[in-house]
């Protein structure tokens, strides 16, 4: 019996409070906490409603304000703080958690909002911090990073003496009738997409332009999709938990509709962080964008089609050469029926939760802060079917990479 406080009233956030109060013999006590209450209370009515738990409570927070988030967990004393708000909140929530005792997850690595660049080292400067306060920091718990790097783990440890390569392949076959989307945060998305590609290779990282190398991919049950490298933020902790890999990428399928809106976007200066000056006022134009994008969280009502995220590994096993590919296909509609947001928004909830019910039972233990793939992956993997997202894995098959 827990307390689980959750940050965060987005598309990810209403799952995670889904399954936490699908789950009461662990999550006995839920508030739900937010920039804007009336969304968290929106949430918590429906998944009343949908799952019969009866001690979820909402607040409003400014998770930037350290001292209103101090306030507002003293009040609570949750065992462990998820964190589904924005990445730029991860090192005041962290703050927090520190100053009043308490164990953090989150989904996303810590990312300034004046520069759009991304990597753990703000949050792995914490750990002393954690351990010496004899706490635990999970971070980057969602699907990926998440069970991305919890399905590497899974290889390491059943599947191979020495890993050499790893693609992550992550495409979204769905559909969902708007002309332009994004499937989690626009802002967040955006500023991750535009980015210049990277990806590690012999000890080094390599850099591409943006969308430069691309492949058409086969996804189990989809087909081929035209997939793109990017940077992914798990690729960091992956090649530095698993030294054996000397090569290390990142692929996401992205269709023409969507790139020719984004290259427009772009080119019409509307994807920019600095602030311009409107009407007297400071705007920042990627910001503006995100208000009158569609939000992720009500894609779901006309969703379509599938999403599958995988592992696809070469190495090493008894001496021999040795492939695996392990991956989840998710569909939205079924997510949207049972959630009331879509695939993305799953992938990354299921997981979040699954993490934090890992912590609490003391299957996820430590002092510090951690990646997930530093855990024993089998009692996460154990559930993680039971709990929405079922996993296949091949082994020795043809990886077409
Ligand atoms: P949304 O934009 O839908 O939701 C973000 C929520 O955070 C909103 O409710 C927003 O409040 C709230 N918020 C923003 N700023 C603050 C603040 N200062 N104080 C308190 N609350 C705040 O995002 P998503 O739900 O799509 O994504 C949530 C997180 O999940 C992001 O960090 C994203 O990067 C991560 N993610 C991770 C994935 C993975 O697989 N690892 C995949 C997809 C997403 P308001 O409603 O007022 O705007």
């Amino acid at each position: 019996m827990s307390k689980v406080l959750i940050i965060g009233a987005g598309g990810v956030g209403r799952v995670v409070v889904y399954k936490c109060a699908q789950h009461p013999e662990v999550f006995s006590e839920i508030l739900l906490a937010s920039r804007t209450k009336s969304k968290c209370d929106i949430i918590a009515e429906a998944a009343k409603a949908a799952t019969g738990h009866t001690h979820l409570t909402t607040a409003q927070i400014d998770a930037e304000d350290v001292p209103a988030l101090v306030k507002l967990i003293e009040s609570f004393k949750p065992n462990i703080l998820v964190n589904v708000a924005l990445p730029y909140q991860d090192l005041t929530i962290m703050e927090a958690c520190l100053q009043t005792g308490t164990n953090y997850l989150d989904t996303a690595n810590y990312e300034p909002k004046d520069v759009a660049k991304f990597e753990y080292s703000w949050q792995w400067a914490y750990h002393d911090r954690f351990k010496e306060a004899g706490l635990l920091a999970v971070l980057g718990c969602g699907f990926d990073p998440g069970v991305t790097n919890i399905f590497t783990a899974r290889a390491a440890r059943h599947f191979f003496d020495e890993m050499h390569t790893l693609d992550i392949v992550d495409a979204n076959a769905g559909s969902h009738g708007k002309a332009f989307a994004t499937n989690f945060n626009p802002e967040i998305n955006i500023r991750e997409i535009t980015q210049r590609g990277r990806y590690y290779e012999n000890g080094q990282w390599v850099e591409t332009e943006p969308f430069e190398i691309g492949q058409a991919i086969h996804y189990p049950n989809i087909g081929p999709r035209q997939s793109y490298l990017l940077f992914h933020e798990e690729l960091e902790s992956l090649v530095k938990h698993f030294p054996t890999l000397r090569r290390a990428r990142f692929w996401m399928t992205f269709g023409e509709e969507y790139l020719t809106h984004l290259r427009v976007i772009q080119n019409i200066g509307m994807a920019g962080i600095a602030p311009v000056k409107f009407k007297g006022m400071d705007i920042v134009p990627l910001e503006f964008l995100k208000a009158v994008l569609p939000n992720p969280g009500d894609l779901g009502t006309n969703y379509t089609g599938w999403t599958s995220i995988g592992c696809r590994i070469s190495g090493v096993k008894d001496g021999q050469p040795q492939t695996y590919y392990i991956w989840n296909n998710c569909s939205h509609k079924a997510a949207f029926e049972e959630t009331g947001t879509q695939g993305v928004s799953y992938t990354t909830g299921v997981p979040a939760m699954l993490g934090a019910m890992m912590v609490l039972t003391g299957k996820w233990t430590g002092k510090g802060v951690f990646n997930v793939e530093q855990f024993n992956p089998d009692p996460f993997l154990e559930k993680l079917g039971d709990y929405g997202l079922p996993w296949e894995e091949e082994v020795g098959g043809d990886l077409g990479m």
